[in-house]
């Protein structure tokens, strides 16, 4: 089994006697100074629905980082975690009016946009902001393709740009998206290109922008598949065709350019890990005759790991020798639906035959995405409380800083 946990995580997981998801915000902030050092010039805006903790992203905030935001309540958590304005965006094509408000009054003035019709509520509800528009990608590379849902054609991105500078908003930037857990480089080399295509194009209607935005999809270094195969993503190569790619677009743009990147789960996911424990390893024939073997855990699909439809959660289990009998075993969830369950078809995961009930698991890579895709506890199985280790400081979280207070009662016809 192919495993990256820090020491310091193991650490941490060791000294765990209850479930609970640990982040290490040393480990967090040093992924970010590396891919500064990668793409010098760079202006990070960390996508926060990769890891909406509050101390991982003041962490993030002293490092320099700001937040791409998707919602007023991000908006506002990225407030309290002491970013500046002018380093948050409202990153989300998709906003309703009166979010579009909100956020204008939060005070941010940087909007993503993909359409004429978001464009013009734009112009309405947040009146002299500026505005990015997002290019559609189709995903091919990643592990979670993000196409179709956002972004338009180069076409398109002209007239949604004309639109904004004849509505009296700045037409500020291009931004995209490669897909999430893109694994090719060449998918950054073929957006760039389009981004260059439609520069070019503005720029001779008299737009001339003063940025781009190079989204995220940045992969997870240590990653695996459904297989539990290494994904060993190109990383040296990626950063190579992106630091091209910058010089490219300089070149096109014809005066200075900046250029923001929104990673999530390159920065998170190797440095949140998971202390679970085991509910039950159990043999049952299934309806085709064989036996199989069941390992239930404390954590499954809806308490952390939701993204176990599209890769393997190495697995820990300490006190059970590596060279322990082992049987392979279908992993899944607590919960009483059939979806919170991990089966690799041909592959089923090596377990130690002599797990209890109660014997402690430890889930690596788990960082990313693990706090906003928990429900609010489904079957009564809660969110994992969150703890968090910096260097030789530790502390302990609420238990789920993502759920937003709710808002004023509002009457249906004031609803946009
Ligand atoms: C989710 C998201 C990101 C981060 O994606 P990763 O694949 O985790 O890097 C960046 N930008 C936008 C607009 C997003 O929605």
């Amino acid at each position: 089994m192919y495993v990256n946990v820090t020491a310091p995580l193991r650490a941490a997981l060791a000294a765990a006697t209850e479930d609970q998801i640990i982040y290490d915000l040393a480990g967090v902030a040093r992924r970010h100074a590396t891919l500064l050092r990668e793409l010098p010039g760079v202006r990070v805006r960390f996508a926060m629905k990769a890891c909406p903790v509050d101390e991982v992203l003041t962490r993030l905030v002293q490092q320099g980082a700001g937040f791409d935001a998707a919602s007023p309540a991000e908006i506002a958590q990225a407030l309290r975690a002491g970013a500046p304005l002018d380093a948050i965006h409202f990153g989300n094509t998709i906003k309703s009016d009166r979010h579009i408000a909100e956020a204008h009054r939060l005070g941010v003035r940087d909007f993503a946009t993909d359409s004429v019709e978001d464009v013009r509520a734009i112009a309405r509800h947040a009146p002299g902001a500026r505005v990015f528009c997002r290019l559609a990608t189709d995903g091919a590379g990643a592990l979670w393709g993000l196409s179709r849902k956002f972004g338009c054609t180069p076409s398109d991105a002209v007239r949604v740009m004309e639109t904004a500078r004849t509505a009296g908003l700045t037409p500020a930037g291009l931004s995209f998206h490669v897909g999430s857990q893109q694994m090719t480089a060449e998918a950054w080399r073929g957006a760039i290109d389009r981004v260059a295509g439609v520069v070019t194009v503005l720029a001779r209607r008299g737009i001339h922008l003063d940025h781009v935005n190079l989204g995220g999809g940045l992969p997870a270094p240590h990653g695996t598949d459904r297989g539990g195969n290494p994904l060993d993503p190109p990383l040296d190569k990626i950063f190579a065709v992106i630091r091209e790619g910058m010089h490219q677009l300089r070149t096109v743009a014809g005066g200075p350019l900046d250029f923001l990147i929104e990673p999530g789960r390159h920065l998170v996911a190797d440095n949140g890990a998971i202390r679970a424990h085991v509910a039950r390893l159990t043999t049952r024939e299934q309806l085709g005759g064989d036996r199989a073997h069941w390992l239930y855990l404390s954590c499954g699909k809806f308490n952390g790991l939701y993204e176990m439809d599209g890769l393997q959660y190495p697995l820990l289990f300490p006190g059970h020798p590596e060279d322990a009998p082992r049987v392979p075993a279908v992993i899944a969830g607590p919960t009483c639906d059939s979806d919170d369950a991990y089966d690799p078809a041909g592959a089923p995961v090596r377990v130690p035959a002599g797990l209890a009930s109660g014997d402690p698991v430890w889930i690596a890579s788990c960082g990313a995405y693990a706090t906003s895709y928990t429900t609010q506890g489904f079957n009564g199985f809660s969110p994992l409380p969150y703890t968090w280790i910096d260097g030789d400081r530790a502390g302990r979280g609420a238990p789920h800083p993502a759920a937003p207070p709710l808002a004023a009662p509002v009457t249906l016809g004031e609803v946009a």
